[in-house]
């Protein structure tokens, strides 16, 4: 979607590290706007450190933030029948966890009267563009406004993503933002550190 005259574009943003790549690269083209739904992430210090490093972001860029409050129960109910599933590319927990988001970002464009919204998730390796996409414009039909679908990850957008937040000096987190995914990672660094060890013997 390439609009004439510039229209407000609301961004979805899962972390200021992921969210600094579509605002770097739309800002020329969109009146852009943030939004921060999260309940997701846990536990709630975490969520509250990348709601921190966001809004330091977008005060740097001088985009609008709009938080919209999000109780951890919400992203449980949500995905309650995967909740087991792991991440990875195709993951059904990920999949319900992004529609949650998504449709909640859908209704608040739309209230805005925003044009379009898009997410800052396809800048993750383990998040599956097609699977974005499908779900962004099923939540975007439902609410009545665009989902602009862009794979931000192309272009080397992880290498950009390290590169602006060197440049705006933010922290970056070691995993996705459940309870489950931080288990996940946990047991893989336990995995990894105990087949070192068992090598070096
Ligand atoms: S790993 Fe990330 S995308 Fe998947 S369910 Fe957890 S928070 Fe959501």
């Amino acid at each position: 979607m390439s609009p004439a005259a510039r229209q407000t574009l609301l961004v979805h943003a899962c972390c200021a590290p992921c969210a600094a790549v579509p605002l770097h690269r739309l800002r020329e083209r969109w009146d852009l706007q943030v939004l921060f739904y999260g309940p997701n992430i846990q536990p709630t210090a975490e969520h509250d450190r990348r709601l921190g490093e966001l809004e330091r972001l977008c005060g740097r860029l001088g985009v609008p933030l709009r938080v919209e409050p999000g109780p951890a129960e919400e992203w449980e109910a949500a995905v309650a029948a995967h909740r087991q599933a792991p991440e990875h590319l195709l993951s059904p927990r990920c999949r319900e966890c992004f529609a949650l988001r998504l449709g909640r970002t859908a209704r608040v464009a739309r209230a805005l009267g925003a044009a379009a919204f898009t997410t800052s998730l396809s800048v993750g390796r383990l998040k599956s563009a097609p699977v974005l996409f499908e779900v962004g414009r099923a939540a975007g039909l439902a609410a009545g406004v665009e989902f602009l679908a862009e794979d931000f990850k192309k272009a080397d957008g992880q290498g950009l993503s390290l590169a602006l937040s060197r440049l705006h000096g933010l922290t970056r987190q070691g995993y996705c933002g459940c309870a489950p995914s931080l288990a996940e990672v946990t047991a893989r660094r336990a995995r990894r550190a105990a087949a070192q060890g068992g090598g070096a013997g």
